[in-house]
């Protein structure tokens, strides 16, 4: 069985404390491999090896970290199909959406390779008579980074671009279900030319973060991943005096007003809400038909479902993917078999279906007359499933959305640019899209949503990413003629 290892000082290093997790192949329901699971003296090790590199890395030019960064996104480019199968055969995705993925991991380098502009501080001449104030930005030291399975490959980069450029060492402590493509991408910072210990991965699970949350020479943490053990990362690592961004779940609303352009909104639907068989926390989860825009969208919606094609992503034609685990399939599939109870209409059940038996596959379903206080409305369902909510009007579908205690994305689709702009104005959700069912925005603005969407006030990526990983050193200076010295004892005066 093939054993995935920790890397450290630029090199692959075995595990030693005996704990193995499994690696599945979703799409056959096959253990694969075995990643090791870290103790707490391997998290130690990783972070006595980014503390010693810190000193040099910080000091390196800023030419330099660029140049590392550009070398480093000329191979992620050249080895783009190689981390898209390793993508694939992990978590289960198909290629065209690991390529997908891997393209939006990609801006995050390119957003990392202007750090000499990025870092460029403030200068005011003449602050005071013959003083000048000035200020620096400085990396923290050592930061980790704690990604969810759902995109292995683009999350990390969201962190560990901005985190390395500013000058930063970093430890990534991976998803133990699909950890494979960040020992590969971590060889080409390698080969990129960054040296031994500015980039390491440790494997694990609760031990290893534990172990991150409390080391006291680790000065920040990002996480991204489910609501309660953001909140959880969130309260222990400030509470361990750590700088804390910590992105959880969501359940993002798309609003269709009556005057949409019902087969787009439907396309958008589909793709927004069944695309990496729902496994994104930008993914479209409630459909909210304003007025008669509802009877509309369940025809067009539930007659694109059969067209759907699932399978592995071995298959070239395969549009969805399995699963991450049984044990997820087997609960996305239980909100589809309560709903009923509870008094919504399944229209379309993916439980029914022939796909292999061994995978992690659960087709594509549509429930119709969701309501607030249902499971499939109020929980995160995280799977290809498609709930429909019918409102009267505009008003009930915005108090509807900012009644859930989510806030991570939405959208609106319309005809009416004084609807949209009405919307954009008072939603109150972090990342909205008009037209667009997927509103992730370009690395160069950032990531994040609002209320139990998102703990600690950092977002993610770009300016914010600069923001989280930097600290500011204020410098107040003057060079004034000695003989012009004297003691005063009062409060120092600008004018
Ligand atoms: P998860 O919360 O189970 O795991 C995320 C990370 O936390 C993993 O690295 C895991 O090893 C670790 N972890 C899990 N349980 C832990 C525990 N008890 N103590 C300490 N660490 C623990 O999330 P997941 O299932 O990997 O990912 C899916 C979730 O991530 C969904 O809720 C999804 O909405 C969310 N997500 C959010 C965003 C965002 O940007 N807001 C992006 C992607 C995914």
């Amino acid at each position: 069985m093939r054993t995935i290892n920790h890397w450290i000082n630029n090199a692959e290093v075995g595990s030693t404390s005996g704990n193995f997790g499994p690696v599945y192949n979703p799409a056959t329901g096959e253990q694969q491999a075995q990643v090791g699971l870290a103790s707490v003296s391997e998290v130690d090790a990783a972070v006595a090896a980014a503390k010693e590199a810190f000193t040099t890395w910080r000091s390196a030019s800023l030419s330099r970290r660029a140049e590392v960064m550009f070398n480093f996104h000329q191979l992620v480019v050249a080895n783009r199909d190689k981390i898209a199968d390793l993508v694939s055969i992990e978590h289960g995705k198909v290629p065209s959406d690991a390529a997908g993925e891997l393209a939006r991991g990609i801006e995050n380098i390119e957003f990392a390779c202007g750090i000499p502009q990025l870092m460029k501080g403030n200068f005011s001449e003449q602050a005071s008579s013959g003083v000048d104030v000035f200020s620096i930005r400085q990396p923290l030291g050592v930061v980790a980074g704690i990604p969810p399975f759902n995109f292995p490959a683009m999350v990390p980069m969201w962190m560990f671009a901005n985190a390395i450029a500013t000058g930063n060492t970093f430890i990534l402590k991976p998803s133990e279900k699909d950890p494979s493509v960040t020992l590969f991408v971590a060889d080409l910072l390698r080969q990129a030319g960054l040296p031994e210990g500015v980039f390491n991965i440790v494997q694990g699970d609760k031990v290893a973060v534990d172990r991150i949350l409390e080391h006291p020479d680790i000065a920040a943490v990002s996480f991204v991943g489910s609501t309660p053990i953001a909140k959880y990362i969130y309260s222990t690592g400030t509470a361990n005096g750590k700088r804390v961004q910590a992105l959880g779940g969501a359940k993002n609303h798309m609003i269709v007003l009556p005057d949409a352009d019902i087969d787009m909104a439907a396309d958008a639907a589909v793709s927004a809400g069944y695309g990496s068989a729902g496994e994104r926390c930008m993914a479209v989860s409630v459909v909210v038909a304003v007025g008669d825009a509802g009877d509309k969208l369940v025809d067009a919606i539930s007659a694109r479902l059969p067209k759907l094609k699932v399978g592995p992503g071995t298959d070239p034609d395969a549009e969805m993917g399995p699963l991450i685990t049984r044990e997820h399939r087997d609960k996305v599939a239980s909100y589809v078999a309560g709903a009923p109870g509870e008094g919504a209409t399944v229209v379309v059940d993916g439980r029914e279906n022939d796909l292999p038996e061994d995978g992690f596959f659960l087709a594509p379903s549509l429930i119709d007359n969701v309501t607030p206080g249902m499971k499939a409305y109020d929980e995160e369902i995280f799977g290809p499933v498609l709930s429909i909510t019918r409102v009267d009007t505009y008003e009930e579908a915005v108090t509807l959305i900012n009644d859930h205690q989510y806030g991570n994305g939405t959208a609106i689709f319309t005809r009416d640019g004084g609807a949209a702009r009405q919307f954009q104005f008072d939603i109150q959700v972090g990342m909205v899209g008009i037209n667009v069912p997927i509103p992730v925005p370009v690395a160069y603005y950032s990531f994040g949503g609002w209320k139990a969407s998102l703990f600690g006030d950092a977002n993610m990526y770009g300016p914010a990413g600069i923001d989280f990983y930097t600290r500011t050193k204020t410098v107040t200076s003057r060079w004034p003629d000695p003989a012009t010295s004297s003691v005063d004892l009062g409060f120092p005066r600008t004018r």
